[in-house]
């Protein structure tokens, strides 16, 4: 056996025993969770891309990560943080009512979040987009969604939710819908985190203040058409999305007003100018959140075999 196989079965083979089945019971739950996202969308009419890892475009996030680059023949790739600009294109191009992708982002978080129990540098969102449709389409297809799943999970995993003293509640639509700007004034700046810890079922948050792409409201400069879905139980942020703004002139402005630098979106930008971008609203949700606010796990880390938490070191 050489040094390399080694280390493998040192670190992971005594997981044969308790930490074994319960990394199984994680991954048997989101094996449901999978299932269920594309059973749901199928009845829905929605079709699957497949994800983008390298392009030159990505989405800029409205929070600082580390970024890397890959040089190739005079090109220069980023990997992938999210689809947004891809959903918006291709929900443009193809036709389609809907469209959905299972994508791996990249984010190189700072690792002052090592410890928040919600981020892994690389994770896989269940990226959503739907033409013409609006922020209220887009939220009730999310709570089809989330109802469908949760259904599912609650039949087929029941031996194991029991086991484990797990109990999910299947939530009723309409979710309850905040509004930022009043959780804000209630609750202080981390307002988030403290009315997830007051709810009992997935709710939203409306009206976030991010990036350029985001549908700001053309009647109340500084408001935004956009959402998060939030869990319960202080499990936190779940979806972030929006409708979308895509007219040239006003990306432009926004792109601007960031401190961005419209070079960096350049043939995105084009398209817009082409008029070729169209009204759509979507979303991003993650899968290990998901999975992980189901199987009511403390940290992230423990939903996937090979965690990558930020600031940690990564032997997988
Ligand atoms: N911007 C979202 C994200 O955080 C995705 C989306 O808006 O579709 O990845
Ligand atoms: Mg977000």
């Amino acid at each position: 056996m050489n040094t390399l196989t080694l280390k493998l079965v040192d670190k992971y083979e005594f997981m044969t025993s308790q930490a074994s089945s319960q990394i199984v019971m994680t991954l048997k739950v989101q094996t449901e969770v999978l299932l269920a996202i594309h059973d749901c969308f199928y009845q829905q009419g929605l079709i699957q891309l497949m994800p983008v890892i390298l392009s030159p475009i990505t989405d800029p996030l409205c929070h600082p990560v580390y970024n890397a680059y890959i040089n190739y023949f005079g090109q220069r790739f980023q990997l992938t943080k999210s689809m947004i600009f891809h959903k918006q294109i291709a929900i443009a191009t193809l036709g389609v009512k809907g469209l959905y992708i299972m994508s791996p982002n990249i984010r190189l978080e700072v690792s002052d979040l090592k410890n928040s129990g919600k981020h892994l540098i690389e994770f896989t969102q269940l990226d959503i987009e739907l033409k013409e449709a609006t922020a209220q389409d887009f939220m009730s297809l999310i709570e089809d969604l989330i109802i469908h799943i949760f259904s599912r999970v609650k039949d087929s995993c029941r031996e194991e939710l029991v086991k484990s003293g797990i109990d999910i509640p299947v939530p009723q639509k309409p979710f309850n819908i905040y509004c930022s700007w009043d959780l804000r004034e209630e609750f202080g700046d981390d307002f988030g985190s403290k009315i997830s810890f007051q709810e009992k079922d997935p709710f939203w948050i409306t009206d976030f203040e991010r990036e350029f792409y985001d549908k700001e409201d053309p009647e109340r400069k500084g408001h935004y058409i956009n959402y998060d879905l939030y869990y319960p139980e202080g499990f936190g942020e779940a979806l972030s999305g929006g409708e979308r703004d895509f007219d040239y002139e006003i990306l432009l402005r926004k792109i601007k007003e960031r401190n961005q630098d419209p070079k960096r979106f350049e043939p995105y930008l084009e398209l817009a100018k082409k008029g070729s971008l169209i009204k759509s609203a979507g979303g991003g949700l993650g899968i290990e959140r998901l999975v992980r606010f189901l199987t009511k796990k403390k940290h992230i880390r423990d939903v996937t075999l090979f965690p990558k938490v930020p600031g940690e070191k990564v032997d997988f």
